[in-house]
């Protein structure tokens, strides 16, 4: 059981309109209450991040988005910023995503600007890591898992440690139904906090949120919050529905309440 509290946080990708987003956060508000054992962002689209954040103010539910760029502003189509975000009171950013780094091609650098960006805006940057089902295979989870984590927290400060979060996605759980057993991400989790003592202390990096992501789902979920450096998760399919995320939500809460 970890002593941190736990957070679940619902990526919805390229789901929901606003309307729909509204009507799931008011089920999910209303089921979720108050609960000081467990924190929760949810990470609409671009497009919902308004309606949502109008739909959740005063409630126990925080606002993430899914991306950002890492200028400031200027002649970038399509892309925004981190003040942006805030200016729409969001407080968390998946960043580098699994999806972004094989479908748009973001390498370590540029996720790692990104953090920096995020930082920088006082966003909680959530950094997304994890190997592909070859790499598993070959047994470089730990290697890459090194590289990502390092490369993406390159000249972050000590003193910005306590607003990291990182998410072990393995890439070969993600949307496939297929989750890492709790001892196999267990087992990265610790290596990632050892990463984090490296670089940020050992106290630091005790207190830093470390997720797990790759279908996470109610049925799985008590058995993988059970572990130590498990403190929550980064949830796709099941945060798109308010019954499944309200009980991951609870399995959370129930992990650290005992
Ligand atoms: C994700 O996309 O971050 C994710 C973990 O998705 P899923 O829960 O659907 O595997």
């Amino acid at each position: 059981m970890s002593k941190r509290t736990p957070l679940i946080a619902g990526n919805w990708k390229m789901n929901k309109t606003a309307t729909e987003g509204v009507e799931l956060v008011k089920a999910i508000s209303a089921a979720v209450g108050i609960d000081p054992n467990v924190n929760v962002v949810l990470c609409p689209p671009f497009t919902a991040l308004s309606a949502v954040g109008a739909a959740i103010e005063g409630s126990h539910l925080a606002l993430g988005a899914q991306n950002l760029h890492d200028k400031t502003n200027g002649a970038f189509t399509g892309e925004i910023s981190a003040s942006m975000l805030r200016d729409l009171h969001v407080t968390h950013v998946i960043i580098g995503h699994s999806e972004r780094r094989s479908i748009f091609g973001e390498d370590d650098a540029f996720v790692n600007r990104k953090v920096h960006a995020a930082l920088g805006a006082t966003l909680r940057p959530i950094l997304c890591v994890g190997e592909l089902l070859a790499e598993r295979e070959a047994n470089q989870t730990m290697e890459v898992v090194r590289r990502q984590v390092e490369k993406g927290l390159e000249g972050v400060p000590a003193a910005k440690a306590d607003h990291v979060i990182i998410a072990y996605e393995p890439v070969w759980a993600i949307g496939t139904g297929k989750t890492a057993t709790p001892a196999m991400a267990q087992e990265v989790h610790a290596f990632i906090r050892k990463l984090l003592a490296q670089q940020f202390g050992a106290e630091s990096a005790a207190r830093i949120l470390i997720l797990y992501g790759g279908s996470m789902k109610p049925d799985n979920a008590d058995a993988l919050l059970a572990e130590q450096d498990i403190d929550g998760g980064l949830i796709g399919g099941a945060s798109l529905e308010a019954k499944s995320f309200v009980e991951l939500v609870r399995s959370a809460s129930k992990s650290v309440a005992g």
